[in-house]
């Protein structure tokens, strides 16, 4: 029995699989449809329904992605490529056996930097990555009784293994969550947990800490969200722990996460791979992968997020931090890097900050997206270089961007239209000033006494009466001029 005091070390490997936005199946001409909005089984032929005598072949864009994939992991990509049966019955899988990858999969030995909370970075291997297909989907009634639709039999699918080197929930969120940024950026995969074009299994063990052996591991299943990846791997951490501390032993097993009572239960044990009868797929030939495609396909590889951030913070000088928020998604990369391509206005740092402070506040406001939004890159440049050349203050450019959101239309002509430009006229600035003075006789006296403060309550005066329009430094100048001169 385990001293109840004993320290653990969770141990934890997570399985990924992603479906590849291909036009076409896996093994047949069917289309690739959105499986939550399409009719179902409306995208399907005899050989995705697993009829008698029918024979696969292999689409070659699907080998593409998952090479893609495999380089940007880091992957040592396979020349001899054989694909496996894995013979099992349930009724999503018509064929009862699912063309997987099994000894010999297109991707080995990779690894992947993921960043953590507190600011480190931790390397995390990648066992294998290897093709297969998907299974149709099963529906159950309440009243009894199923339906299964086999839209998503044989559309492409990628299962991305990782080595047992994640040790929390947070851990393996920050990695689930990074692989789902780069299928992204490689344009294979859309990333929808709740659509399940991307799952995320982490397999779950602890064990004394000193101890060489692993646990027995539990296999979680159903997370349809990274906050359900961390809480339910966390979850699993705690009840094994309490479960090795009352004298009992894990089983390794397949349990269920469920969402609202935020608990694991068990589903069913833990399958072995004898228990598939693994063979290699007499229907299939090896794939053969030369150096040339292999060379072609890292070629058309696009920029790949450390490799911006790396470059964001050396040649734009931007943060760590930032680099990291602009570089998120491709698309705003991409839209950052064009503004910042602009003439009008090319400063990285201060475009970055536009982007970070005000653009994504009104993107979040109005449930908009970078490829939404109306505000084009050259335009918010252009925005940016009206406040540097003081030709408005930086709080009326807020509103201008604002509405440049919602009109579509440009900075210049928002300015124009309603009157925005910035007062430098000294002349109308002073007129203001001494009105100011004027008409706050007790403020004036108490600044005169010695209430330096006060100075702020006059700028805001000044302010509010130009409409926020007059140029701060002018107004800052003139007034400690206007207040001198009325010192006794
Ligand atoms: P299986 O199909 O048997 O689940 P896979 O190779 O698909 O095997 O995945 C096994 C995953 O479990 C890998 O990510 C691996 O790192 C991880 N793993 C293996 N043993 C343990 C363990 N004792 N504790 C936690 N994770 C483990
Ligand atoms: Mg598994
Ligand atoms: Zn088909």
């Amino acid at each position: 029995m385990t001293n109840p005091t004993t320290q653990y070390e969770p141990i934890i490997g997570l399985e990924i699989h992603a479906e590849l936005m291909t036009n076409s199946k896996m093994f047949c001409p069917c289309q690739v449809v959105d499986s939550v909005e399409a009719e179902p089984n409306t995208a399907v032929c005899p050989v995705c329904l697993g009829m008698p005598g029918m024979l696969p072949v292999i689409n070659r864009r699907a080998v593409e992605y998952a090479m893609r994939v495999a380089l940007a992991l880091n992957c040592e990509v396979q020349h001899h490529n054989i694909f496996a049966r894995k013979n099992y019955f349930y009724p999503d899988l018509p064929k009862a056996y699912q063309i997987s990858q099994y000894e010999l999969p297109i991707g080995l030995h990779g690894w992947l930097d993921v960043e953590l909370e507190d600011g480190t970075t931790k390397r995390i291997g990648i066992r294998r990555v290897h093709m297969e297909e998907d299974t149709g989907k099963l529906t159950h009634l309440e009243g009894g009784g199923s339906l299964v639709d086999y839209n998503r039999s044989g559309v492409p699918l990628l299962e991305i293994v990782s080595e047992p080197d994640i040790h929390s929930g947070e851990e393996a969120r920050a990695y689930a969550m990074k692989i789902r940024q780069i299928l992204r950026y490689l344009g294979v995969n859309a990333g929808d947990l709740e659509k399940g074009v991307f799952r995320v299994e982490p397999n779950i063990s602890i064990r004394p800490i000193g101890a060489t052996a692993f646990g027995k591991r539990t296999e979680l299943k159903n997370l349809n969200s990274f906050k359900s990846l961390a809480d339910g791997t966390a979850f699993e951490i705690a009840r094994q722990t309490e479960v090795l501390n009352s004298g009992g032993r894990v089983v390794q097993e397949t349990r269920g996460w469920h969402d609202t009572k935020r608990i694991t239960f068990s589903q069913r044990s833990k399958e072995e791979a004898e228990d598939y009868r693994y063979f290699p797929e007499p229907d299939l030939p090896p794939l053969a992968i030369d150096d040339a495609w292999i060379a072609e396909v890292r070629a058309s590889l696009p920029e790949l997020p450390d490799a911006k951030v790396a470059r964001y913070q050396s040649d734009y000088g931007l943060s760590a931090y930032d680099a990291r928020v602009l570089t998120e998604e491709k698309a705003v990369a991409e839209w950052f890097e064009t503004a910042v391509s602009s003439p009008t206005f090319p400063d990285p740092k201060t475009i970055a900050n536009w982007i970070i402070n005000n653009l994504f506040s009104l993107m979040n406001e109005h449930k908009q997206s970078i490829d939404e939004i109306r505000v084009t890159p050259a335009r918010l440049a252009e925005l940016v270089g009206l406040v540097e050349q003081r030709a408005i203050n930086n709080n009326t450019a807020k509103e201008v961007l604002a509405a440049m959101f919602t009109s579509g239309q440009s900075a210049p002509a928002i300015v124009q239209a309603q009157g925005l430009a910035q007062v430098s006229d000294e002349g109308a600035i002073t007129a203001v000033i001494e009105r100011i003075l004027d008409t706050n006789p007790d403020n004036l006296a108490a600044y005169l006494g010695g209430k330096e403060k006060l100075i702020g309550f006059f700028v805001g005066q000044v302010m509010r009466e130009m409409r926020g329009k007059a140029d701060p430094a002018v107004v800052n100048r003139l007034l400690a001029a206007a207040l001198a001169k009325r010192k006794p």
